[in-house]
C-alpha cells in the first residue's frame, strides 16, 4: 500500500528517530522528576481508526488508498479489539468515535464489536464516521447498518446507555468518486421503522462553486436551508432534519493548491484553516485542539481529545510529539499511557497552550515554524510538521522544560540539561557550516 503522502512524510525522518539528539531527549526525558500539575488526566472524546485505507480515493485525502497485503501484516486494532477496548474503557469518556484515517466500515466487524462493547461511566455519544461506501445498494445498506444497530440495541446493561449517530462524511470529492446516492441511502433508510432513534448527520467540505449538498436535498426530496455558522439543514418530507456541518478543506499532501486551481470549485475565506480555526478559541483566544470537540458544535472539553491510530499508537490530538506514543500493546491501561504521555515536556505545553504557541516558542531557533504554522491548511497536523525532525524534537523539549522548571512544575538534572544544550548547539553548527559551504 502506498502510505499516505502525510505518513511518508513523516517515515522519512525515521532513520533520524534513533540519533543521538532522540536518545538525548529520552534521556532527559527520563531524567526529569514527575511534573507536580499538568493538564486533565481523563479522555473527554476519543477517535480511533479501524484501518488507515479508504476504497473510495478522493482527490483531497492523504489516507485514501487501496487495500494491499501490507495490512495483513501490520498490527491493527481491528484485528486485536481486546487491547484497544481495554484501553478506552479506562479513559473516561464523553464521547467515543470510530474514524479513520481511513474508512471504519471497511473492518465492520470491529466496528459492531466497539458500538456493542465501549464504555466509561459517562459516556454519552458513540459515532460511527463512514463515507457510506458500504451503502451500494438498498438491501446491503440495509444490512449492514442494521447489524451496527442490533450490536448498539445489545449492549450489556451494566454498560453507559450512550446515543449511536452516524455521520457521514460527503463533500465534493467523494461525490466525484461515489456520488451522492450512498449516503441518501443511508439517510432514507434511518426513516424506517426501529431505526429513527440513530442520529445522523453529515460533514461537508466548504468549497465556492460545489452543489453537492444541493444534489443530496435534491435525490432525499428535501428542502436546503441557507448557510448559517457552518451549517445547512436538510428538511426531510418524513419531518427529520438532516444536518450538514462544513470544516475547510486540507490543502496538504494529495491536494495543493496547484491541483485545485485545475479544479471547477476553489477555497472562499472562511474555509482557510486560520478563518475556520477561529471557531475553537478558547474565550482566552487560544485554539488548543487537545482540549477541544471540534464537531458542528465546539466544545471546550474538561479532559483531552485523544485518537488511537490503526497500528494502536494512542495520541492525544495535537497534544504530544507524535514520535513519542504509547501502544495499546505495551501499555496496560490508560493511566500507564497517559503517565507516559505527561512525562514530557511537550505534551504539558501543547495540552496547556496548543501547536500555534509551540511554533512561536520554536521559532527562535527554527524561523520556519511560524511559516508552517501559518501556511498550513490543515488544523491538526502542525505538531507532525514542527516536530518532523530530532533537532527540532530536541528543541522544543528544551525550551519547554525551561518554562516549566522557572514555574516550578518539574525539577531537571542541570548536568544533563547542559549536555543536551550543548548537543543541540554542535549539531545547529554543523547544520550551519554545511549550509554555508552549499
Ligand atoms: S471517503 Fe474519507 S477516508 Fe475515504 S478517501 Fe474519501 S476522504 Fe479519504
Amino acid at each position: 500500500m502506498p502510505e499516505s503522502l502525510f505518513k511518508q512524510g513523516a517515515s522519512a525522518s525515521a532513520p533520524n528517530s534513533s540519533s543521538m539528539l532522540d536518545e538525548c531527549r529520552d534521556e532527559l526525558i527520563a531524567s526529569l522528576s514527575k511534573y507536580s500539575e499538568h493538564g486533565p488526566v481523563t479522555g473527554s472524546t476519543c477517535y480511533v481508526w479501524p484501518s488507515s485505507e479508504c476504497p473510495v480515493g478522493c482527490g483531497h485525502c492523504n489516507y485514501a488508498a487501496p487495500m494491499s497485503l501490507n495490512r495483513l501484516t501490520r498490527y491493527s486494532v481491528a484485528r486485536d479489539p481486546g487491547p484497544v477496548l481495554r484501553l478506552m474503557n479506562g479513559m473516561g469518556l464523553w464521547k467515543a468515535v470510530l474514524s479513520g484515517g481511513g474508512e471504519p466500515m471497511v473492518e465492520p466487524e470491529f466496528c459492531e464489536r466497539f458500538v456493542n462493547e465501549i464504555d466509561s461511566p459517562n459516556l454519552e455519544e458513540i459515532e460511527l464516521i463512514t463515507s457510506a461506501h458500504f451503502a451500494a445498494d438498498e438491501d446491503e445498506t440495509r444490512r449492514r447498518v442494521r447489524s451496527l444497530v442490533d450490536a448498539w440495541r445489545t449492549r450489556p446493561s451494566n454498560l453507559a446507555q450512550a446515543n449511536f449517530t452516524i455521520r457521514i462524511s460527503l463533500d465534493w470529492f467523494h461525490a466525484q468518486r461515489i456520488g451522492v446516492e450512498p449516503a441518501a441511502r443511508v439517510i432514507r433508510l434511518l426513516g424506517e421503522e426501529g431505526l429513527q432513534d440513530v442520529g445522523c448527520y453529515v460533514r461537508s467540505v466548504l468549497l465556492d462553486g460545489d452543489t453537492t449538498t444541493e444534489k443530496l436535498a435534491k435525490s432525499l426530496g428535501g428542502q436546503l436551508t441557507e448557510m448559517d455558522d457552518y451549517q445547512r439543514k436538510i428538511l426531510l418530507p418524513d419531518g427529520r432534519t438532516i444536518l450538514v456541518y462544513f470544516k475547510n478543506l486540507i490543502v496538504e499532501g494529495r491536494m495543493n493548491q496547484r491541483k485545485l486551481s485545475r479544479l471547477p470549485i476553489s477555497l472562499p475565506e472562511q474555509s482557510r484553516a486560520d478563518v475556520f480555526g477561529k471557531r475553537f478559541e478558547s474565550s482566552q483566544g487560544k485554539n488548543v485542539p487537545a482540549r477541544t470537540y471540534n464537531g458542528p458544535q465546539v466544545r471546550h472539553l474538561e479532559g483531552l481529545a485523544c485518537l488511537i491510530e490503526d497500528d494502536g499508537k494512542v495520541r492525544i490530538l495535537e497534544g504530544n510529539d507524535p514520535h513519542r506514543s504509547p501502544n495499546v500493546r505495551q501499555t496496560d491501561g490508560w493511566s500507564e499511557a497517559i503517565e507516559y504521555l505527561y512525562a514530557d515536556p511537550i505534551t504539558v505545553y501543547l495540552v496547556d497552550n496548543g501547536p500555534q504557541d509551540l511554533a512561536k516558542l520554536m521559532a527562535d531557533a527554527f524561523p520556519d515554524s511560524v511559516r508552517m504554522a501559518a501556511d498550513t491548511n490543515q488544523l491538526y497536523h502542525l505538531t507532525e510538521l514542527l516536530l518532523a525532525d530530532p533537532d527540532r524534537r530536541l528543541y522544543a523539549t528544551l525550551r519547554t522544560l525551561e518554562l516549566h522548571v522557572a514555574e516550578g512544575r518539574v525539577t531537571a538534572d542541570q548536568q544533563v540539561v547542559d549536555r543536551a544544550w550543548a548537543l543541540f548547539s554542535e549539531h545547529a553548527k554543523r547544520d550551519t557550516d554545511a549550509a554555508e559551504r552549499g
